[in-house]
Order: structure tokens, then C-alpha cells, then sequence
């Protein structure tokens, strides 16, 4: 069993801290309402960077995991922590800081983690040989693939930490979660043996939070959705972000496409009155809704009175985070607001299910998808993930399980915001935020309906409802790197495919606006890529419309399915190689891309390389080298997603 840091020590501590002028300096300057690290009364600290809460998730299974290692584990925010104080780490008994690192877009970190690299970018501090393991979350099909988890790790020893096990790179093109119980398979016994501790118990099931029923329960005092304070909804206080979203109400909400069996969509959003800003290239974050009908089965499945006001309340009563979500609140609520019920449960969650299946057959499955055997997790992969399960199909097809709901609430992950690119531009339309987006739903496997929780709930949402009342969106922006050039004589290229024209809708009308103003703007080229013209292809009477009046100098489609050999941009690209090669190589163009992250990006980048050795007498090494310095320099921008 492991020391953990007494309490007296720290007491010590405090009276020294203060007593130091220099480090009393940094308590006083240590942002308000982040923790002291020195007062963290832990020898294991799993810090997440954390954009859309799969890193956290990570954090919370390796904290709690730390229990059956005799050691006393806690999950935290880069962000609620002054990380200036890592150093002091050593300071108690045999300590260990994890780091669960999510890149972001082009190599960044995430929203939490930016000012802890700022630090780490900064600090020569010496990190005193503290412990440390890092696990990154990526995707390979990003150019910069774990750019944030390689960054940590290597800083982190430069800084004179002591690298406990090997970096993990979690691919989440592939299988974030069989990397993440792969990686943790090895880690666990390098700690054991760096620190000589063994697995205590067996793999039991260990609560985070315990249920409680409010006593006089007061209706004000209940979330109904509501991301941080409570009846924010009600009364709205800007500014708004990812804790406080705005409440939109829907202006407009029509299909772009007369054809086909898929539902584009462009949507409006007023943002009038709120004091949100917003730049062309800018993401709008939405905050969406379970389907309903999912929600209420999983209660009929489980015999839950859905609306039974409930709190989960953290045992460790010194974790930061006190509820697994907005606390007191309903079943109904938890399941349509908060948690994501889906997507395909992870292994964890099987794993602490199978103790209520009743037919042993049953648990013994579940308990081996959860296993690191090869055999587990190719039932995994196939029975949960290909197969697209998401928790209620997994309480259908396996009559025996039946769950309390209150576990299952504690173990699902929180519903994320959905990010899209903005299609407007804030300089044309202060007041208005657009969306362009394609229904997401299929047909799985089990003969189910896949449907994406955002578009499809976007999808309903009508202007005016019945009883007057208009449909509102709880939404916030999110700045972004995706931007026009700052001289608007500079020439810009922008290659969009299917619903990633979007964030070209606002810089064209930006540009449009600028040529208005008297502003000379640059060559304006689109390269468009979409399947069918009668189908897919959106916007096309405004896209004319700028070409008409000269704010699009040059538009390109590529139908790829409208003959039987596919016509993508990039051909289209190398017809116009000369032309472009001129744009880039003397006039300064600015080249941006949207769309598809898995092969797109890629393909497009190649089709780069291939002008600039053809035109531009490149050898390939050379061109690449070339892209990249564009890349370095703000001109070759992608905001792609996967
Ligand atoms: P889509 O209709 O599936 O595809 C658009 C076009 O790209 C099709 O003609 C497709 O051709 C073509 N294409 C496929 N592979 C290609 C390749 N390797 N090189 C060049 N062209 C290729 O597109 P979508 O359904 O609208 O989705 C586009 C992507 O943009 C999605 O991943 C979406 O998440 C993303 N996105 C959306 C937003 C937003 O705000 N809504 C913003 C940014 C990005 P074929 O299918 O015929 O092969």
C-alpha cells in the first residue's frame, strides 16, 4: 500500500508557502478557482485535456482503476489546476501525474489544456524527476496525428521528469478504446513495479457516486437541461460559452436539396440581443437533444420512473467534480440532456454491466468484450462497434441484463456539443449564425435506424411551433483559425466538399461586403466538390449569383457521380494547374480546404504537391517542404472533420 500525503505535512506546507515571499507571490497570482496542486491529498493525479470528453472519460477509469492498485486516485481539469506547481508533485509520497491528451484540429490542444502548454512552452522549471506517463487521443487520418499527447510527453521529460511508461497514441480513426485498454494493460504493471505495488482484489466493481433522493424537493431547484447554472435558460446573462449556451431561436430551417434520399439542410440561428460575436470561419457549437422514443424505452426497459428527482453525488468528496452532470435532476432529464446514449457503450461500461446480467452466459460476454484477450476484443469490434450498439440495442439483445438506472446514469458518457462550421459571415449578418449540415442516419447490422442525435434533432426543429412557441437551439461559438486573409487584394482559393462549402458562404459574403465597401479584393476561386448536380449541389443559386456579380472570380464544380468515372476537385485542380501555381508562387494566394478528414484532405494536399513539382519544377521533397511552409505561414488552412 502506497503512502498517501498526510495531512499534517500539508498543514507544514501552507505555513512555508507563506512564509515565501516569492511563492506566496504565485498564490496570490494563481488564477481564482484553480487548485493549489501541493493541496491535492492524492499520490496518483490523472489530468485531462479534454474537448469533447473522451480524454476525461479516460481519466475518471484510470482514477478509479488506481483503487485496486492500492493507490488514491483523482481525475482533473488541466484548467481548475495551477500546473505551475507540477514540480511540487514530488513532494508527496510516491506521486505519479498521468496525462489523458486530446489534439485538437491542426495539432492544437484543447480548449482546457491551452494554458497549461502555454506553460510547458515557457517554464525552464525543473520538473524534480516527478513521475509521469502520458496517453494521447488522436486521429491518424490529421496531419499533426497526436501532436498534443507526443508534445507532453517529450517536454515533460525535457523538463526533468521521470517517464514511468512509454507514451500511449490512441487512433480514433481506428479503435480509440481497444488503444486505451491496450495501453492500460501495460501501464498498470509498470507502475507496480516502479513503485512495488501489486493489484489488489479482483477486478470488482467500484461505485464513483452514490444515489440520493432529495428530500422537500423544491421544482426550481431541479436541472432541466441546463449546462451549468441553474435556470440559465430562464433568465439568459451573457456571455455565453460552452458553460452558459445561448438560447437560439430558430429562424430559418430549410432543405437544400430538392433530390435524392439525403436531407441537406441549411439552418439560422438569431443571435440577436446576445452579444455574441463571431468571425467568418468560426464554429458554431449546438448543444443537442436525445431522441425521446430511445429515452423512454431504455426506462420501460428497466422499470425506471423516469421522472424521479435524483442527485448522484461524488463518495470522494475532494474531487472537483461533485456530480457525474447537473445535480438534483430526473432520470428523463439525465437521459435526454447529459448523457450519450448513441453511441456504442465502451468497454468499461460492459464491464460494470455484466454484474447485473442474470443469465451467466450473458455476463460472461460482456466481461470479455471488456478484456484485453484478442478474442474480446474482436467481439467487441464486431458485436458492439461494427454492428453500431448503442445502449439500448445492448439492453434489447440481451434480455437477462437489467441494470439499476442509476448505475447505468453514472457509467454513459456526457452528451457532447456538436460542432459546425459557421455559414455565414458575423460582418454581413451580425445577428444570424448559419449552419449547413446533412442528415446523419443509416441502417445498421441489426436492421436498426442510425440516427445522428444533432442533425436529426435539427432536422425537427420548426420555426414556429403549433402553440406559437419558437424552437430555440442552446448554442456558443467557438473561435477558430480558419480565417480570410488580412489584405483582401490577396487572391483566395477555398475547395469545399459536400457540406463543407459552409464556411465559404461567409467568407463570400464577406468578400462581397469588402467589394461593396470599395475594398479591391483579390481573385475569389471555389473548387466545389458534391455527387449529383440535381442533388447535392447546394447553394447553387447564391454560388451563381456571386459569380454573376464577380465576388466568386472562378467556379469549379466536380460532380462525382454524375458519369461513370468520378470527377473530384482535385482534377479539376490539375486542369487549372498553371493558373494556380501563379496564385500561389507570386501573388500570395491563400488556399483553404473543408471536408471529409479521411482521404479529401489527403488527396487534395497530393494534388498540391503534383502542381508545384509540374508547374513549379519542384522535386517532390522539395514541394512538400513548400506546402508546409504555406501551411506554417497562414495560407494553406483545412478545417476538416472526420
Ligand atoms: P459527401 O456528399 O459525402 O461528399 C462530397 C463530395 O466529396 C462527393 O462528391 C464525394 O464523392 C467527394 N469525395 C469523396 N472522396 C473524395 C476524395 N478522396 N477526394 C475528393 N473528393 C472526394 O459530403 P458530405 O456528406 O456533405 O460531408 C462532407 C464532410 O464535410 C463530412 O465529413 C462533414 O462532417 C464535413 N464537414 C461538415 C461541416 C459542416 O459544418 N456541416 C463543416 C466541415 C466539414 P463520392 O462520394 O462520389 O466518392
Amino acid at each position: 500500500m502506497l503512502g498517501i500525503f498526510p495531512w499534517f505535512v500539508l498543514c507544514l506546507r501552507f505555513s512555508l508557502v507563506l512564509a515565501l515571499g516569492g511563492l506566496f507571490l504565485c498564490w496570490v497570482l494563481s488564477i481564482p478557482n484553480q487548485r493549489q496542486l501541493s493541496l491535492i491529498n492524492r499520490n496518483m493525479v490523472v489530468f485531462y485535456g479534454s474537448q469533447t470528453g473522451t480524454a476525461e472519460e479516460f481519466c475518471g477509469r484510470l482514477a478509479k482503476d488506481a483503487q485496486r492498485y492500492g493507490m488514491s486516485g483523482m481525475s482533473a481539469d488541466l484548467e481548475e489546476n495551477d500546473m505551475s506547481e507540477l514540480p511540487r508533485l514530488v513532494e508527496i509520497d510516491n506521486s505519479l501525474a498521468v496525462f489523458c491528451m486530446a489534439t485538437y484540429g491542426e495539432g492544437d490542444p484543447t480548449d482546457n489544456a491551452q494554458d497549461f502548454y502555454d506553460w510547458m512552452q515557457e517554464t525552464d522549471e525543473e520538473l524534480n524527476r516527478v513521475n509521469f506517463a502520458v496517453f494521447g487521443l488522436g486521429n491518424k487520418t490529421y496531419e499533426h496525428f497526436n501532436a498534443m499527447g507526443k508534445y507532453t510527453d517529450k517536454r515533460l521529460e525535457e523538463l526533468g521528469g521521470r517517464r514511468i511508461y512509454d507514451l500511449g497514441m490512441g487512433d480514433d480513426d481506428g479503435n480509440l478504446e481497444e488503444d486505451f485498454v491496450s495501453w492500460k494493460e501495460q501501464f498498470w504493471p509498470a507502475v507496480c513495479e516502479h513503485f512495488g505495488v501489486e493489484a489488489t482484489g479482483d477486478d470488482t466493481s467500484i461505485r464513483q457516486y452514490e444515489l440520493v433522493f432529495p428530500t422537500d424537493i423544491n421544482m426550481n431547484k431541479v436541472y432541466t437541461g441546463e449546462m451549468g447554472r441553474l435556470k440559465s435558460f430562464e433568465t439568459q446573462k451573457p456571455p455565453f460559452d460552452a458553460k452558459n449556451p445561448y438560447l437560439a431561436t430558430v429562424a430559418v430551417n430549410r432543405q437544400l436539396n430538392q433530390a435524392g434520399d439525403r436531407h441537406l439542410m441549411h439552418l439560422e440561428l438569431d443571435i440577436s440581443g446576445s452579444q455574441i460575436r463571431y468571425d467568418s470561419g468560426d464554429h458554431v457549437a449546438v448543444y443537442p437533444m436525445n431522441d425521446v422514443s430511445i429515452v423512454n424505452r431504455i426506462g420501460q426497459i428497466l422499470d425506471a420512473d423516469l421522472d424521479t428527482v435524483i442527485s448522484l453525488n461524488n463518495l470522494d468528496e475532494e474531487s472537483n467534480k461533485k456530480h457525474p452532470f447537473p445535480c438534483p435532476t430526473t432520470y428523463r432529464t439525465a437521459l435526454t440532456h447529459y448523457l450519450d446514449i448513441t453511441n456504442p457503450p465502451r468497454t468499461n461500461v460492459l464491464f460494470e454491466l455484466a454484474q447485473y446480467a442474470t443469465d451467466p452466459k450473458d455476463q460472461d460476454i460482456l466481461r470479455k468484450m471488456a478484456s484485453a484477450s484478442p478474442e474480446g476484443k474482436g467481439l467487441y469490434q464486431s458485436w458492439v462497434l461494427d454492428a453500431q450498439r448503442n445502449i439500448l440495442a445492448v439492453l434489447e439483445d440481451m434480455p437477462s441484463l437489467h441494470p439499476a438506472i442509476d448505475h447505468l446514469c453514472e457509467l454513459l458518457p456526457r452528451l457532447q456539443a456538436r460542432y459546425y462550421s459557421i455559414a455565414s459571415s458575423g460582418k454581413v449578418y451580425s445577428n444570424m449564425v448559419s449552419i449547413c449540415a446533412v442528415v446523419v442516419e443509416f441502417q445498421t447490422s441489426t436492421g436498426r435506424s442510425f440516427k445522428g442525435v444533432a442533425t436529426n434533432w435539427l432536422k425537427n426543429k420548426v420555426v414556429v411551433t403549433d402553440n406559437g412557441h419558437k424552437a430555440t437551439v442552446p448554442m456558443y461559438v467557438r473561435k477558430s483559425q480558419f480565417r480570410l486573409p488580412f489584405k483582401a487584394s490577396n487572391p483566395v482559393v477555398m475547395i469545399g466538399l459536400g457540406t463543407g462549402i459552409a464556411p465559404f458562404m461567409g467568407f463570400l459574403q464577406e468578400r462581397g461586403w469588402m467589394k461593396e465597401q470599395g475594398k479591391d479584393v483579390g481573385e475569389t476561386i471555389l473548387y466545389f466538390g458534391c455527387r449529383h448536380r440535381n442533388q447535392d449541389f447546394m447553394y447553387q443559386q447564391e454560388l451563381e449569383e456571386f459569380e454573376k456579380v464577380g465576388v466568386l472570380t472562378q467556379l469549379n464544380v466536380a460532380f462525382s457521380r454524375d458519369q461513370e468515372e468520378k470527377v473530384y476537385v482535385q482534377h479539376l485542380l490539375k486542369k487549372n494547374n498553371e493558373h494556380l501555381w501563379k496564385l500561389i508562387h507570386t501573388d500570395n494566394a491563400h488556399i483553404y480546404i473543408c471536408g471529409d478528414a479521411r482521404n479529401m484532405a489527403r488527396d487534395v494536399q497530393n494534388a498540391f504537391y503534383d502542381i508545384a513539382e509540374e508547374v513549379g519544377g519542384l522535386t517532390h521533397t522539395q514541394a512538400v517542404v513548400y506546402i508546409k511552409k504555406l501551411m506554417t505561414k497562414g495560407r494553406y488552412a483545412q478545417d476538416v472533420w472526420s
